[in-house]
């Protein structure tokens, strides 16, 4: 799942970038108000995490763009504005939770995956794919109701593979899933996932397609 950071600070973002990279989300980041607004117009973000306190365009002013726009992406609201009074009108512009600095990267990463669960629990529950039970917010995979463990990467790969069934997915769209704007792609690494996961998971699950990339077959 793709997620946009909004936040000026660098050692904020980049700490938050590499506790959510690390939790398994791939991570944009944009450091003004401006490069957010040009993200969320071209890509399609699970969830925004957003600071108030933002160069050129203010965290207020994109919420109140972006609902006004109608997109309904779950936001979480980061600021150093603790009080209660900025607290409520952040709430009422539109944001979904709120966590005020100095916060907890565990608790943080908590409230992301809860929001998401809230957002996706109207559509998306347990995925069910011939013998594996994949849970899309909690990450975990059951296969003949065992539990596989996967790294953050491998779960990746698998989950735009089963969102897309009968869909080849090229290297370069899983690699998307995968690697955030200040990312280095690491050559063969979608082969190497690719592997791992027919290993873990059963040698048939995912099909090569020959010049294309990969699949998983509708079930
Ligand atoms: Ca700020």
């Amino acid at each position: 799942m793709r997620i946009l950071l909004v936040e000026d600070d660098d050692l904020i973002g980049s700490g938050v970038e590499a506790g959510l990279h690390h939790a398994g989300f791939a991570v944009d980041w944009a450091q003004d108000g401006h490069q957010a607004k040009l993200a969320l117009e071209t890509t399609d973000y699970a969830l925004v995490v957003l600071d108030l306190g933002l160069p050129r365009v203010p965290g207020t002013e994109l919420l109140k763009w972006l609902r006004g726009g109608g997109k309904d992406v779950p936001v979480l609201v980061l600021t150093a504005k603790g009080t209660v009074a900025d607290k409520v009108g952040g709430l009422e512009a539109g944001a979904d939770d709120y966590l005020g600095k100095p916060f907890d990267l565990t608790e943080l990463i908590a409230r992301c995956r809860a929001l998401l669960r809230r957002s996706q629990g109207r559509s998306v529950e347990i995925l069910r794919y011939r013998a594996l039970a994949v849970d899309p917010v909690a990450q975990t995979v059951l296969r003949d109701d065992v539990r596989v463990p996967l790294t953050a990467r491998e779960w990746a790969v698998l989950l735009q593979l089963l969102t897309h069934q009968g869909v080849p997915q090229s290297r370069s769209r899983l690699e998307e899933s995968l690697y955030g704007w200040h990312e280095e792609v690491e050559s063969n690494a979608i082969e190497v996932h690719i592997s791992n996961l027919r290993k873990k998971l059963g040698a048939d699950l995912i099909k090569t397609v020959r010049g294309i990339g990969y699949v998983v077959e509708r079930a």
